[in-house]
């Protein structure tokens, strides 16, 4: 079994030790060594990287036998002696992320009884899923603000960090904010005098290392409530990314950061006022267009067809001068409006036009990727482009 050098030295980031199997792989392989500083995929934290005689590491695992396995892009043979390196910026990130992640279970533990089951490090950021007591899936922001000031206190009393291997007597009195999975080499690490539990991962030796924790999520998941954290660098990038993108909002719209959420809801409510007017006008437009678009019409076989492309106008006023043209007994109107990527299609006729709306619009829609259909004297469907009026003229004369 492979001595696990980070158990008790988490800051080595160089050691000195020998091969003692190699199994081949594609493009390189696999070794075990007497003893290792990389630690192995487990436990929601994933593996090291670095370096092993100069080859890559490229991948940590653990077998069921407790042996750790380094796949290196490169070959060693079995009695070599090995000079490992610790790529040092990943592994401390994920020491924070990790160490993060007890802080947060232990005080929604405390504070809600919520028990935290299963880690998950990403590589932007980490989730924990918890299973509260009364089957809630979710934590107000007065809840989550509640842990992370917790959380964010002991960070900075810099409370210590201490990890160990208790014999089953001490083990047995230990409060434990959950039972260990594992029965033997029960490791526990002890955050400040708060959070005690098994734990076989990274840590660093004081939590004013994390340096700053904070909650981005929570959600219902399967039962549960999701949460995503960030421990770290990484919270400080998540508030320079956040700080920039609010304060270059907060120009564009002349106001503070705190005020953004109020301007952007003006701003939403003035153009949602405008639109209306805007649709208002395009409809009083079209609507005094309707001598012009008759002069305009196409007589066939004694049907007054009238085709027309006119603005944005709203689905009730396209509607509404469709129903104005073909008060014409004669007419048939075959109305687009512009749309956001596309046109809003109308179809209508007058009573004594013998053609079937619906079937003309479904038609001469879906010969352009659109959609649509209806009734036989009006229908409504919506088309990428403005070819579905000359495919539906078309069909008109083939039918006439
Ligand atoms: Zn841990």
């Amino acid at each position: 079994m492979t001595k696990r050098l980070y158990y008790d030295q988490p800051y080595l980031t160089a050691f000195d030790s020998t091969v003692t199997a190699v199994r081949p792989l594609a493009g390189g392989c696999a070794v075990t060594l007497a003893e290792s500083s990389f630690y192995p995929t487990s436990g929601g934290q994933p593996f090291d990287t670095g370096t092993l005689n100069g080859l890559r590491v490229c991948d940590v695992s653990v077998d069921d036998d407790g042996e750790v396995w380094h796949t290196i892009e490169g070959t060693l043979e079995p009695g070599m002696p090995a000079h490992g390196e610790i790529d040092w910026p990943r592994r401390f990130d994920h020491m924070q992320q990790h160490a993060g992640e007890h802080m947060i279970a232990g005080a929604v533990w405390r504070l809600y009884g919520g028990v935290t089951i299963g880690l998950h490090l990403g590589a932007d950021f980490s989730t924990i899923d918890v299973t509260m007591p009364n089957g809630e899936t979710h934590l107000t922001a007065e809840q989550i603000r509640a842990v992370e000031d917790e959380v964010n206190a002991d960070i900075q009393r810099d409370v210590p960090i201490r990890c160990w291997f208790p014999d089953d007597a001490e083990l047995s009195a230990l409060p434990l904010r959950k039972p260990p999975t594992v029965k033997e080499h029960v490791r526990i690490v002890a955050i400040g005098d708060k959070e005690m539990v098994a734990c076989g991962g990274t840590h660093p030796s004081s939590a004013g290392q994390i340096a700053l924790v904070k909650i981005i999520d929570a959600r219902p998941s399967k039962g549960k409530v999701r949460l995503a954290f960030v421990c770290g660098m990484r919270a400080v990038m998540d508030y320079r990314e956040k700080y920039d993108a609010c304060t270059q909002a907060a120009a564009l719209l002349s106001a503070r950061c705190a005020q953004l959420p109020e301007s952007v809801s003006r701003l939403k409510d003035a153009i949602a006022e405008l639109e209306h007017r805007l649709s208002e006008a395009y409809q009083a437009e079209a609507l005094g267009q309707v001598q012009t678009l008759r002069e305009h019409a196409r007589l066939i076989n004694g049907v007054r067809v009238i085709a027309a492309r006119l603005p944005a106008l709203a689905p009730d006023g396209l509607r509404r001068l469709a129903s104005e043209l073909t008060g014409d007994e004669n007419a048939v109107a075959l109305l687009a409006a512009e749309k956001e990527g596309g046109w809003n299609l109308v179809f209508s006729r007058g009573a004594a036009v013998v053609l079937d709306m619906g079937k003309l619009l479904r038609e001469a829609a879906a010969r352009c990727g659109g959609k649509g259909g209806g009734r036989s004297d009006f229908a409504q469907g919506s088309a990428p482009d403005l070819s579905a009026l000359d495919t539906a003229i078309g069909i008109i004369q083939g039918e006439l």
